[in-house]
């Protein structure tokens, strides 16, 4: 992309109503834009990373065996007075009359939904297991609306629904789920934390929550430093071995970490030795739950099983803010100068910085970059506009793009242009061809990851 053919309406000022470093960026960033309170369109620089997120949430979803499907923003009111939650759900749920008088709503999750699809189109247990999932935008009217898009009105989730004919087949279920999290934030160079959360009338220690650490975190968080620092990197495993799959979601929640909501002081102190014990604010981007027949009893959805004749399916449900997660990398990404994007997820792979524009040299070399990282499949950002040198590196600092190429007459003179580190902000000098095939290789392991 040229930045003068791109749509890049960056603010002169800081917003001062924006209260933490994502939304103040976003924002400055010209990513968003709010349209009403908690309700925000995303401009070109922001659409696209939440597009990467998606594709990244995608491609662990379905690695562990989740199916995608789409299902519409709108609802009917009746699923929901069968599963008992239409009352429930109380004002954080916006309502809508059609012009039949019929009751519908904009759903805030979609538990209901999926299991009226699943009780009219499955019935054998030869049928099962199954994940489905969907990405779709929820409508939950919150009472306070704030911090951007870390918590809006309108928010983009994936959510995933599993279906299993026993306990144990849905517990293997949750815990695919939980690796594919591990997975998915990784990817995303998060540090998720797994954290106990509350299962209400359900019972039961399978629900998480996943937090990153920020000071901006909306929850309190109490935990033992070692969780923080594991890691799957490289791990081989295979998502059908149970085992293996239930050894790596013990190895992550056997440490303690709470929230606020869990959290037991007592048991704190017992587990963790002083040295290790953590005390922070998160923010959480994910949750993970196994309910049982919560919805599939009262909504009968049953199959038909070959020892116990006609049972409620098992089910769980497994929810990851995308939209939230924008800022939440932006949380954990930024410094006095702007965003740093992790390299998965950024808007553009490369900046492009001609400090000559109109020098025919200068332009010439710029161009030829540009067609080569595109031709390496790369996504390239040409700042082609006649500005300052600094005003150049300004804006792409405040954008983030990881790495920066600098061209101008001195280093092509002798044969180089710039290569810096958005992140440690360190400088080499290559020659184009080599500026080029180094972040080819930076990229390649970034966009299609193995195993
Ligand atoms: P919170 O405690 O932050 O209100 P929740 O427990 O209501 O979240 P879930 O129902 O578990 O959220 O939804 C799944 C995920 O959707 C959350 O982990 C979070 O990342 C995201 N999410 C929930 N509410 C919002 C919101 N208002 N704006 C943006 N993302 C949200
Ligand atoms: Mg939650």
């Amino acid at each position: 992309m040229r930045l003068t053919k791109y749509f890049l309406p960056v603010l002169k000022e800081t917003p001062s109503d924006a209260q933490i470093a994502s939304h103040r960026l976003m924002l400055r960033a010209g990513m968003i834009r709010q349209s009403a309170a908690g309700l925000y369109s995303w401009l070109p620089l922001g659409y696209k990373v939440l597009r990467r997120i998606e594709d990244i949430v995608h491609e662990e979803q379905q690695r562990a065996g989740a199916i995608a499907m789409l299902m519409p923003t709108i609802q009917s009111a009746d699923l929901w007075r069968e599963s008992g939650r239409y009352d429930d759900y109380g004002q954080e749920m916006l309502r809508i009359t059609d012009r039949h008088e019929r009751d519908l709503l904009f759903g805030p999750t979609n538990e209901e939904m999926i299991t009226d699809i699943f009780r009219k189109l499955v019935n054998s247990y030869k049928d099962l297991p199954k994940i489905l999932y969907h990405i779709q935008w929820k409508f939950r009217d919150e009472i306070r609306p704030r911090f951007g898009v870390m918590r809006a009105r309108e928010f983009l989730m994936k959510d995933a629904y599993s279906f299993d004919l026993t306990e144990a087949d849905a517990i293997h279920s949750y815990n695919r789920m939980m690796v594919a999290y591990l997975k998915t934030f990784e990817r995303m160079d998060l540090k998720a934390v797994p954290m106990r959360a509350d299962t209400g009338p359900i019972g039961g220690d399978h629900s998480h929550e996943f937090l990153i650490l920020a000071e901006t975190g909306e929850s309190e968080v109490f935990l033992d430093r070692d969780v923080v620092e594991k890691s799957l990197g490289d791990r081989a495993f295979d998502y059908e071995d149970r085992a293996q799959v239930a050894s790596i979601v013990e190895e992550w929640t056997t440490p303690y970490a709470r929230t606020d909501e869990t959290h037991d002081a007592a048991l704190f102190e017992k587990q963790v030795p002083q040295e290790r014990q953590v005390t922070a604010r998160g923010i959480e981007i994910g949750h993970v739950f196994y309910f049982g027949t919560k919805y599939s009893a009262p909504m009968k959805a049953e199959v038909n099983d070959p020892e116990r004749g006609l049972v409620p399916v098992e089910m769980g449900s497994y929810g990851i803010g995308i939209s939230r997660l924008v800022a939440a990398i932006i949380e954990a990404n930024h410094d006095e100068n702007g965003m740093i994007w992790p390299e998965a997820v950024t808007p553009f792979d490369v900046a492009i910085v001609n400090l000559k524009q109109g020098d025919a040299q200068a332009d010439g070399a710029c161009e030829s970059l540009y067609a080569g990282l595109k031709a390496a499949g790369l996504d390239p950002l040409y700042d082609d506009r006649s500005e300052r040198a600094g005003a150049k590196f300004a804006t792409m600092d405040l954008i983030g793009i990881p790495w920066r190429i600098t061209v101008g007459p001195r280093g092509l003179k002798n044969g180089v242009v710039e290569l810096t580190s958005r992140r440690s902000g360190a400088s080499e000098e290559l020659s184009p061809e080599a500026a080029l095939a180094k972040l080819a290789s930076i990229y390649q392991p970034v966009r299609s990851p193995s195993a």
